[in-house]
């Protein structure tokens, strides 16, 4: 019945209103394709399981992350987490607009935001990797922003992995984009990511998740009930309020208060990327890659090799769609 309301909308229309609204990069994907194409079927988080109305298209969004900060070499800089955090905000309220712009026009529209995952997944385990009701970089790859990296970050040809992603769900009548169907990424040849992953969770066109995530959410849920767990079980009353007043503490109220260290965190893999026009201004300050080691340089050799054999992970396999096919001259 809503059709009655609904003005004319073209995929022009609302990408230019999108990007009026402050978004850096918004592409359109079909949100039935999507409901056929889950990122890990055994654990589908399609469009439809959100709405089974509105669906139809998702509009991803994108705002770029700030390129001072990404020359800040330390991971865990605060400085760091407070801009991110600002631009996931940011990106939060441009995407509520794009909701209400589209509701007067006569569509129901519904925000995807990259910070909320699903309560009812959780199973009483702090430290269990959590996921977004959708995925988010999987979308963008579908809306044709870009594909996924070795990690399997979204590499955009714009700003490289350096963006933070929502998406907007609405049965809009419009043309979808098409996705990339070849690899942005320069593969283990290049390696960057895992030669600067603080936690070595970079894996062949893969993620060690749980290990990430404690880098990536430093003062998050998981730091929040361990500490406290500590501080619980400390018997001397003296070092019991050490504990309280500790730096930890501190930095997980102030977390708290804002979500920096909890919503952001580490983001080395994409400072370092090399894709992107962004990356000029970033390469003086990123070519040396302190967290280097011989054993990542050797296990990105035997990464290449494997890729000269054709002899791909069955990861990459399962995510092909979403990664592209691998140029052999670049990715080995
Ligand atoms: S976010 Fe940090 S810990 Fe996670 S893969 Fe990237 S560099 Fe590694
Ligand atoms: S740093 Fe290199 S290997 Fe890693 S995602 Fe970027 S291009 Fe791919």
């Amino acid at each position: 019945m809503v059709g009655i309301f609904r003005q004319p909308v073209s995929a022009d229309d609302v990408k230019r209103k999108a990007r009026e609204l402050g978004a850096d990069l918004v592409g359109i994907a079909d949100g039935e394709l999507m409901n056929r194409h889950p990122p890990d079927p055994a654990d589908p988080r399609r469009p439809i399981d959100i709405t089974e109305l509105d669906y139809r298209r998702v509009i991803v969004l994108a705002k770029r992350l700030n390129s001072g900060v990404a020359r800040i070499i330390a991971w865990g800089d605060r400085t760091k987490f407070y801009n991110d955090e600002l631009a996931i905000s940011t990106l939060e309220e441009i995407s509520l607009e794009l909701v209400y712009w589209l509701e007067e026009l006569g569509y129901p529209a519904i925000i995807v935001p990259p910070t909320h995952v699903d309560p009812w997944r959780y199973q009483d385990d702090p430290r269990q990797h959590m996921t977004t009701l959708l995925s988010l970089p999987h979308a963008a790859v579908e809306a044709g922003l870009g594909t996924l990296g070795l990690n399997l970050q979204l590499l955009t040809p714009e700003f490289g992995p350096r963006v933070i992603l929502t998406a907007v769900l609405s049965s809009l009548d419009v043309e979808p984009d098409r996705r990339r169907t070849e690899s942005l990424c320069l593969g283990p040849a290049c390696g960057r990511c895992l030669k600067a992953c603080p936690a070595d969770a970079v894996r062949h066109w893969d993620r060690d998740w749980p290990a990430c995530d404690e880098y990536r959410s430093p003062y998050g849920f998981a730091k929040l009930t361990s500490h406290i767990e500590t501080v619980l079980s400390e018997s001397n009353l003296q070092k019991k309020k050490e504990l309280l007043r500790s730096e930890t503490m501190f930095n997980l109220w102030q977390s708290i208060l804002r979500g920096a260290g909890v919503i952001t965190g580490c983001r080395r893999c994409a400072d370092v990327c090399p894709v992107g026009d962004d990356y000029q201004m970033l390469a003086d300050a990123l070519e040396r890659i302190e967290e280097d080691t011989q054993a990542k340089q050797l296990r990105l050799v035997d990464m290449v090799r494997a890729q000269e054999r054709n002899d791909l992970p069955e990861h990459y396999n399962a995510q092909e769609r979403w990664i592209g096919s691998l140029i052999p001259e670049k990715s080995a």
